[in-house]
């Protein structure tokens, strides 16, 4: 087989900039999916010149996401592996949840997904190859107070991984999700440093996780050690949730 191709979404910073790397470094040519991010998404890119392609699109979005994978089948010649990665996060009330902030949280996590797998499958199907690594989140599997939205998207992901898994297996594609716990990116900059103390000392591995640690863990699911695996959930939460 050609050198695989793998499509990361939300990959300008954190867990996806990680998994970029990871990947990377592993010999993949890298599909780098950013939304807003462009100068960041290009400055990783750099770095692995010809390696690396950094490809705008809005996961939300259908159009956006069908020109994205165009772009890539051009650079590349077709996604091997795709990383469900892009995502947001809003703590607050349940009573204060807008319908329209609702919204966007099942669109960029869940439909954000749909998308993209729907995109890559025609590809993965013909070569009877692929794989598909989904980033929930330890809330979608326990639920988190003031994370209703995020929770019941996270949870939805799950659902699409379990489901495309039994119905993909057959043709050759595995699909499994890991759900990270507390990891120290962008997304945890609203919580402060006692917080995040408290966290980790509540973790039994005694310290919040990295982007790097996630990676290592997608990684492993795309790679030939993984083959007997899909419709698996791989907590990487340092014993958080068990
Ligand atoms: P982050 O905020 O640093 O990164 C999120 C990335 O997604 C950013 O690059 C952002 O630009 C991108 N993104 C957001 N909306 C997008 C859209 N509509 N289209 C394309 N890209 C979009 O956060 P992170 O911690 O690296 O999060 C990565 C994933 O891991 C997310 O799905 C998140 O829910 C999940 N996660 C994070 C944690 C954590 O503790 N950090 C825990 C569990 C799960």
């Amino acid at each position: 087989m050609r050198e695989k191709t793998v499509l990361v979404t939300g990959a300008s910073r954190g867990i996806g900039a990680a998994v970029a790397r990871a990947f990377a470094n592993a010999g993949y040519r890298v599909a780098v999916n950013y939304n807003t991010s462009k100068t960041e998404a290009e400055a990783l890119a750099a770095q692995w010149p010809g390696q690396m392609l950094p490809v705008q699109a809005d996961v939300a979005d259908r159009a956006q996401v069908e020109a994205m994978f165009r772009q890539v089948q051009e650079a590349f010649g077709g996604v091997d592996v795709l990383v469900c990665n892009a995502g947001i996060a809003r703590q607050e009330l349940f009573t204060d949840v807008t319908p329209a902030a609702w919204q966007r949280m099942l669109d960029v996590h869940l439909s954000g997904a749909f998308h993209c797998c729907q995109c890559a499958l025609p590809h993965m199907l013909h070569q009877k190859w692929g794989r598909i690594v989904t980033v929930s989140s330890m809330w979608g599997q326990v639920g988190g107070s003031c994370e209703v939205a995020y929770s019941a998207a996270k949870a939805g992901l799950i659902g699409l991984t379990r489901a495309l898994a039994k119905e993909e297996g057959p043709s050759g594609i595995t699909v499994n999700c890991v759900a990270p716990g507390v990891i120290e990116t962008d997304m945890m900059a609203a919580f402060s440093a006692n917080d995040k103390a408290a966290l980790a000392e509540e973790t039994p591995l005694g310290s919040l996780g990295s982007p790097e640690q996630v990676a290592k863990a997608i990684l492993f699911l795309a790679g030939d050690d993984a083959d007997y695996i899909t419709g698996q959930v791989l907590g990487v939460n340092g014993g958080l949730v068990v």
